[in-house]
């Protein structure tokens, strides 16, 4: 299908506007962080769970491929359109819908980004626990699809473990609704943690509802340093074994120490061989 033909027939998917088939236009969503890259014969941005609906039907009886694209931070190369076809962004698809500080919850679109969602969480005294670093240019979409999560998932978890519910449309168009609006739900097949981490091969997800955890009162910083990363990875297991444990814990080996100090002015101790960066969090009482 050349590109007016296939403008054509997505305007009965989608507005014009949600259309982009000029190749200079599409070509900076045919390339992720991966460095791979692929042209695709059209853009789409919906705003909508029933325009994806839609679009699915339409590229399964054209049989044209379709990717799933939050912001192209990801650095597999998932959201390249290795076999052209259609790019589906979901940048527009960014409403947060609801945030619920009684229940712990909030319902979220896809485009929303990790970090629009912890500043809206943060005035209500909550933050959903995972932190990827690129927080303020990723999207929930593929912190989802993804099972994307940083320092905090030490303590906190993945979005596996922060996820209640979400809705998402199959590859055949059909439309599925997994888990639940309460902290405890044990009944049925965990559809919800099998479709976090799928990458988008199991289902576009079009809406997600998120378990939101009250923000600590204090958090502390702490600075280690070690000979060597076999004394530090002692030093790991022995924090891991206690009762309380870090909200974030980063290690850096002797390489990246050597790194810092030739590139900035900051300066470790003679022979450090290694570095534990460990974050604890909670009441001050507790922390000291
Ligand atoms: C500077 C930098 C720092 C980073 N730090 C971290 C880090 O600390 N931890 C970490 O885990 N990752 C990190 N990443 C990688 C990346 O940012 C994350 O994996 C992030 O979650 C990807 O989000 P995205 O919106 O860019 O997704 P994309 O790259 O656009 O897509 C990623 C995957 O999700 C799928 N997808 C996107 N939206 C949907 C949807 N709605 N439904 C179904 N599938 C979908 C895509 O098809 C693709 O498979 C970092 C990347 C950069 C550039």
């Amino acid at each position: 299908m050349n590109g007016d033909v296939l403008r054509k027939a997505l305007l009965a998917c989608l507005p014009e506007q949600a259309i982009l088939t000029d190749p200079a236009g599409c070509l900076p969503y045919g390339y992720d962080n991966s460095r791979c890259q692929a042209q695709p014969d059209a853009v789409v941005f919906p705003t909508s769970h029933e325009q994806i609906v839609r679009l699915v039907h339409f590229c399964r009886d054209q049989r044209i491929p379709l990717t799933c694209r939050g912001y192209g931070t990801g650095t597999t190369g998932a959201t390249v359109p290795i076999r052209g076809g259609i790019v589906l962004s979901t940048e527009r698809f960014n409403r947060i819908l609801e945030i619920h500080p009684e229940d712990r919850y909030a319902v979220v679109e896809p485009g929303v980004t990790n970090q629009q969602l912890q500043e809206a969480a943060g005035q209500a005294g909550f933050f959903w626990p995972p932190d990827p670093t690129s927080a303020a240019f990723c999207s929930i979409g593929g912190n989802l699809a993804y099972n994307s999560a940083g320092p905090r998932a030490v303590k906190y978890g993945t979005p596996r473990e922060n996820t209640l519910g979400l809705i998402a449309v199959t590859g055949s168009g059909e439309t599925l609704k997994t888990g639940v609006y309460t902290t405890k739900g044990v009944v049925g097949y965990d559809l919800t943690r099998l479709l976090i981490g799928s990458e988008g091969t199991l289902g576009i997800i079009t809406q997600a509802t998120l378990k939101l955890t009250p923000t600590a009162q204090h958090i502390h910083t702490l600075r280690a340093i070690y000979r060597n990363v076999h004394a530090a990875a002692r030093a790991v297991s022995a924090i891991m074994a206690q009762s309380v444990i870090p909200c974030a814990l980063e290690f850096i080996d002797g390489q990246a120490i050597r790194i810092i100090q030739d590139y900035s002015d900051i300066r470790f101790p003679e022979g450090s061989g290694a570095m534990l960066m460990i974050e604890v969090d909670g009441p001050l009482a507790g922390l000291r």
